[in-house]
């Protein structure tokens, strides 16, 4: 994979020459083929879907359909049924937290989480276990920025109802082991539910082999639009789940006083979908393809290797997250005494684009100790050369800010 060339398909980088993104993780830049297939898709298709009885309805319904059977494949779903559309992450996981809390979550019950979840994988919990009198426990992090497997045994030997996990962290770039935990869970009869926000952009991913029950990511990271994201579920179980949000095309029957569901994935899809950006996802996933994921993942595994070994040249930085295979693309960072974002902000007008917060994780910088961090993403248009740059601008910030420091 050459990412020059790839740089090449990204029209942002011909309106901005000089700026070097590593932002990634909060969300991608999108190649011409996503918007084209995009703007194609609206100018010579688009009619709403599943409503219509005119070809154009039926056009854009394949469309549609064709998405679901190819976000589906990308991530090895038994089948396209087992792919509902959502608009994000955030939403996916509300869904799953909301329909399990009614289904199955009971008084007492026990939902283990961990300390580095972003707060999507997190606040919905919370109201799922204070809605039916669950309670919730999280997985520590070692000091390195992995998880605590011990005392994740044993908290899972507690016979958890739910394991919500990430795949990968957005802070730590830390990669769970989630098929080991998994397998430990589904022992003790919990479901499993991995957000693959992080996980699904960047690692060869198939759910069968993750041991998961669901699974949730957003396309918007993974070079497609902005609201059109995935969950994806085990069908025996999605056809015992209520839905989450109840209206129009989800519905079998509807009487003043009550009504019957449709099976997944349309009980899950109330109103009109987002359907034209499933379209852009699946060009994205197209592409994505074309590169493929193993290349992808080795390119965020050379950049972050390069990023670690360079970013440590710099004196008093402090440098968040492991070493190792386990070790995605995403490195947060501080010097101690300057907060985040006046560094942030000084990068940024050196040209180099990243981000700064809490990083919708807050019970993890808690953690870490520190309020706020820096955090710099890669992703596949990103050169060796993009992390010189940002050791320049960081050496320049240290000069820059000595006396805060
Ligand atoms: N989980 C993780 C690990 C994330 O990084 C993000 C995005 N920052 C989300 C969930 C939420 O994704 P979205 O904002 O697309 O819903």
């Amino acid at each position: 994979m050459d990412a020059r060339e790839v740089k090449n398909d990204f029209p942002i980088f011909d309106a901005h020459p000089d700026l070097v993104f590593l932002d990634s993780a909060a969300s991608s830049q999108k190649p011409r083929s996503v918007l084209l297939a995009m703007t194609r898709f609206y100018e010579t298709s688009y009619a709403n879907v599943h409503r219509g009885s005119y070809p154009l309805s039926d056009a854009a319904t394949d469309a549609y359909e064709k998405a679901r059977e190819k976000a589906a494949a990308f991530i090895g779903a038994a089948r396209p049924e087992e792919v509902i559309f959502v608009r994000n992450t955030t939403e996916a996981l509300n869904l799953v937290a909301h329909s399990v809390a009614e289904a199955f979550l009971n008084e007492g019950d026990l939902i283990v989480v961990s300390e580095m979840e972003h707060h999507a994988n997190l606040v919905p919990w919370q109201r799922a276990a204070a809605w039916r009198g669950a309670r919730i426990e999280a997985i520590p992090i070692t000091d390195e920025g992995r998880l605590d497997l011990e005392a994740a045994k044993s908290l899972i030997e507690q016979g958890p109802r739910v394991l919500a996990i990430t795949q990968m962290s957005n802070v730590l770039g830390t990669v769970n082991p989630v098929r080991t935990l998994a397998e430990w869970a589904k022992a003790k009869g919990a479901l499993v539910v991995v957000d693959g926000a992080q996980g699904a952009p960047h690692i060869p991913t198939k759910v069968a082999d993750l041991g998961a029950d669901f699974y949730a990511f957003s396309g918007h990271k993974m070079l497609g639009p902005t609201g059109a994201g995935v969950l994806w579920g085990r069908h025996e179980l999605l056809a015992e789940l209520p839905p989450f949000l109840t209206g129009g095309g989800m519905i079998q029957r509807v009487r003043i006083d009550r009504s019957t569901y449709d099976a997944p994935p349309a009980r899950f899809e109330a109103g009109t979908p987002p359907f034209a950006e499933a379209v852009g996802l699946a060009a994205a996933i197209d592409y994505l393809e074309r590169l493929g994921m193993e290349a992808v993942w080795a390119h965020d595994r050379m950049l972050v290797e390069y990023a670690l070994e360079s970013l440590a040249q710099v004196p008093d930085l402090k440098i968040f997250g492991p070493r190792g295979e386990d070790r995605g693309g995403v490195v947060s960072f501080v010097f101690p005494g300057l907060h985040a974002h006046d560094l942030a902000t000084f990068l940024g007008q050196a040209g180099v684009a990243v981000r700064s917060g809490h990083h919708c994780a807050q019970p993890l910088h808690r953690r870490l100790g520190v309020s706020s961090t820096a955090r710099a993403s890669f992703y596949i248009y990103n050169t060796r050369e993009d992390v010189d740059r940002l050791v320049e601008a960081l050496l320049k910030a240290r000069e820059f800010f000595k006396d805060w420091l």
